[in-house]
């Protein structure tokens, strides 16, 4: 029997020498790989009460929506910059090199919402804690945010703790 982790592939020195990568690309193209995961990302949020659930582009999206699906809910896309029409708004953060910018659209949102955030992966939590603030910007509450990989010694889960955020991970290194 696979573990989530066997679905995961890990390939050293991508995208630059030293980065070690995990792709969910792998464990999303079988089918028996996207139910484990979906499902074990759903467990905790079944009965917590989740409005809606947002995704953080590109990957957050193929199992935010999967999870919006098996959780019943409405799901949200932010964006990279210069994608979604209509109103949106845009929060800049730091990359290693420079800044990227995401953005949502503001009239998606009910104020006192309860969104749950989602992404494949935590790194520096710099692009969570960007989508964080564009919820809160709009008056909805982000309750939680779950990712399948935590990389904990790039120091995102303590970043978002810092600020009272419930972080929820399937595979911690
Ligand atoms: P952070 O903003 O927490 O530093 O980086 C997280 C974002 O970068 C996520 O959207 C994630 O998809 C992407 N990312 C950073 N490192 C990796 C990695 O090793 N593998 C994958 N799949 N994505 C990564």
């Amino acid at each position: 029997m696979k573990t989530l982790e066997d679905y995961i592939r890990v390939t050293p020195d991508f995208p630059k020498p030293g980065i070690v990568f995990r792709d969910i690309s792998t464990l999303v193209a079988d089918p028996d790989g996207m139910r484990l995961c979906v499902s074990q990302l759903a467990e905790p949020y079944r009965a917590a009460g989740i409005d809606r659930v947002a995704g953080l582009e590109a990957r957050g999206f193929i199992l935010g929506a999967a999870l919006a699906l098996e959780l019943g809910k409405g799901f949200l896309p932010i964006r990279k910059k210069g994608k979604l029409s209509g109103p949106v708004i845009g929060e800049s953060y730091a990359l290693e090199y420079g800044e990227a910018e995401i953005e949502m659209n503001d009239d998606v949102l009910r104020p006192g919402e309860r969104v749950l955030m989602v992404d494949d992966l935590l790194a520096t939590g710099g692009t969570a804690e960007a989508g964080i603030n564009l919820v809160e910007r709009v008056g909805a509450k982000v309750v939680s945010c779950a990712f399948v990989v935590d990389l904990l010694d790039v120091g995102g889960r303590a970043r978002l703790e810092g600020r009272g955020m419930e972080v929820f991970s399937l595979l911690r290194y």
